[in-house]
């Protein structure tokens, strides 16, 4: 089974915003063991979309649109795919009713244009918006599906989720599923990861193992065909624990898991709290542990102290350590992290001190020099790292490591 994405907008081909419909349809098609062989993109042209409608259900089965179902002049796709296949609109008078009560909920009375959005092709399946005013819609066409949905993300993933899934699966009479698990590995290159699973990235469906590299962390994807979830997670489990064994305790959690809420979870297990001092890394170490809900449980405080100045008098670093050793040293970090755990009375602090770059780099301190300095009352210890790539990379390669060694400290 085949399906095609065609994305509608020309904020889209200009760059102003991501298209993260095509990849998040895409994803969720391969799950349903659909494949997308074309994605294609179009502005608000009638003519263009016209044009790759009748394109794609010459090569596919399944053409999803999103985009251009607004009540404006620019949403031409309701009015494109009418015209394309010659389809007869007809007022759904609940969708209308669903539409002046989305304005009426809010105080304010349906704008008449918003009237021309419960207008949709007689032989439609109409797919309801619960959060905006536009509905999607399912058509056949000689025997093919076209499936029309907004724009917004936020309409689009409920409306496919609830609605068009379950309608695919019955509809085409899915009988094999496709399951992904994740493992996060941080820590290591590609390469040295690559070398230790030459072997099961070889491996041929029905399971697979790939490789995907970030900035900051390797994902590991082993992905199952199979009749049913049961019999998926079975062959995924045997492999997960093949490379658990290869690489222990380098994997840090798993699936949509971040660093940061894993390391919020084991600090709350063993009852620890966190300070961080930060120089190089601006405060992302903070900003990251902070995105996790309850992390004023765990997490104290941060002080971000770019300047020698600020180093000197909110981290008690002395003036005769930095002007001997430097503020990007081992010594400074050592003492970032020692202070600023004792400051805010923590059982664990955090001091990172580098050159994020492109500027202030010599031969001795190179751009990407990090000094990652961790306290705890028994001891504090300090790695240098040499770290590549640009600014924020450095940053937030930083910024892991950091996280990553708390992480390590708290399960020993
Ligand atoms: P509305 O009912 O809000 O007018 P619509 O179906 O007409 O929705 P568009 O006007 O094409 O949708 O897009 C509305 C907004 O949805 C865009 O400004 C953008 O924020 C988001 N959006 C549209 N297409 C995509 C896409 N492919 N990926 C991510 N976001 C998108």
């Amino acid at each position: 089974m085949k399906a095609e994405i065609i994305s509608i907008g020309t904020e889209i081909l200009l760059g102003h915003i991501l298209n993260t419909n095509a990849s998040y349809l895409s994803q969720k098609l391969a799950e349903l063991g659909i494949d997308v062989y074309f994605q294609s993109t179009v502005g608000d042209n009638p003519k263009r979309l016209s044009f790759l409608l009748r394109q794609a259900l010459k090569r596919a089965e399944i053409i999803i649109t999103t985009g251009g179902l607004g009540p404006t002049i620019d949403d031409i796709t309701l009015e494109t795919i009418t015209q394309t296949f010659h389809c007869r609109l007809i007022l759904r008078k609940k969708i209308l009713s669903q539409i002046e009560n989305h304005f009426k909920k809010r105080g304010l009375k349906m704008p008449s244009i918003n009237k021309r959005q419960a207008y949709l092709p007689e032989n439609a399946y109409v797919l309801e918006n619960k959060i905006g005013t536009a509905p999607g819609f399912i058509l056949r066409k000689d025997k093919k599906l076209l499936i029309v949905l907004p724009g917004p993300p936020s309409e689009l993933i409920p409306m496919f989720e609830e609605k068009v899934i379950p309608f695919l699966k019955e509809k085409l009479k899915i009988t094999e599923i496709i399951f992904t698990r994740t493992l996060k590995i941080s820590g290591l290159c590609e390469s040295e990861i690559a070398e230790k699973i030459k072997d099961l990235l070889k491996l041929k469906p029905p399971l697979t193992v790939g490789i995907y590299a970030h900035p900051q962390e390797i994902e590991l994807k082993i992905t199952a065909k199979a009749k049913n979830k049961e019999i998926a997670l079975r062959g995924i489990s045997q492999i997960e624990s093949v490379i658990r064994k290869r690489f222990g305790e380098y994997i840090f959690g798993k699936d949509e898991e971040t660093l940061e809420e894993v390391v919020g979870r084991v600090l709350t297990k063993k009852r620890k709290t966190l300070a961080v001092a930060e120089s190089c890394s601006g405060g992302l170490i903070a900003h990251r542990l902070t995105n996790v809900p309850g992390s004023s449980h765990y997490f104290i405080s941060g002080i971000v102290a770019y300047s020698q100045k600020e180093k000197v008098r909110l981290l008690k670093v002395p003036v005769e350590v930095i002007k001997k050793y430097g503020a990007v040293s081992k010594e400074v970090a050592e003492i970032m992290a020692k202070n600023v755990r004792k400051m805010a009375k923590a059982d664990i602090g955090i001091g990172v001190t580098g050159i994020a770059g492109p500027k202030g780099g010599s031969s001795d301190k190179p751009v990407g020099l990090v000094y990652i300095g961790i306290s705890t009352e028994n001891k504090t210890e300090v790695k240098e790292y040499r770290f590549s790539g640009e600014r924020f990379v450095i940053k937030l390669k930083a910024s892991q490591e950091a996280l990553d060694i708390v992480r390590k400290k708290l399960l020993r």
